[in-house]
């Protein structure tokens, strides 16, 4: 499976997709939203706010074109690294340090391909954090993380972590820790801004 920015300048080869995979995921969390709006992104989010992501190994990720184009942004110091192509805004994937978590976003799969999440992996799985939806939130999300959410997620992180997932990320040093390009961390300002404006 090839994935790729919204204008192709970035591109990544995920040769053992779907394999591994939980599944799909969304999440509607303020901190998801905040991160679709700073790209001026917020036409990938469905229509309750929530951002989809299909998380993968980092180690099974295979970047080909465009990694001069990827950006890193955390929204608090401590926040998780969102990784986007800056030549068209699109997101990639959301990470923590030494952790075997790339949560791709939906949007790289489907740029080519409409559909091919839908074929390949059906329905989303598991809805989150529903408490910071727009509006209603979809049936079954849960107000925060629920068990069936954690069950969804918890057999990937376990194998993850015991295989050795986390290393040879394509976003990390040989460390596992720093990242391929300096992080930019969002100022409390602009951070407040944008979560002003969508009411948090
Ligand atoms: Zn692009
Ligand atoms: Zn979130």
């Amino acid at each position: 499976m090839q994935i790729q920015c919204e204008c192709g300048t970035f591109r990544a080869q995920l040769p053992n997709f779907p394999r591994n995979t939980p599944g799909r995921l969304a999440c509607y969390c303020d901190d998801c939203q905040t991160f679709a709006h700073h790209l001026n992104r917020a036409d990938l989010l469905d229509s309750a706010g929530g951002t989809e992501v299909i998380p993968v190994y980092p180690a099974e990720i295979r970047i080909e074109a465009g990694r001069e184009v990827l950006r890193c942004l955390r929204l608090s110091p401590e926040g998780l690294y969102r990784w986007y192509a800056s030549c068209c805004n699109t997101p990639v994937a959301n990470t923590r340090a030494g952790f075997p978590w790339a949560g791709l976003a939906h949007r790289v799969f489907t740029v080519k391909d409409p559909s091919y999440l839908d074929r390949t992996l059906g329905a989303i799985k598991s809805r989150i954090m529903g408490r910071y939806a727009r509006g209603k939130a979809p049936s079954g999300t849960a107000d925060k993380i629920d068990f069936k959410g954690f069950i969804t997620v918890f057999p990937f992180i376990a194998k993850g972590l015991l295989t050795g997932k986390a290393k040879r990320s394509p976003f990390f040093a040989e460390d596992g820790r720093t990242p391929i390009v300096p992080a930019i961390v969002l100022s409390l300002q602009e951070r407040k801004a944008i979560r002003q404006r969508l009411g948090f």
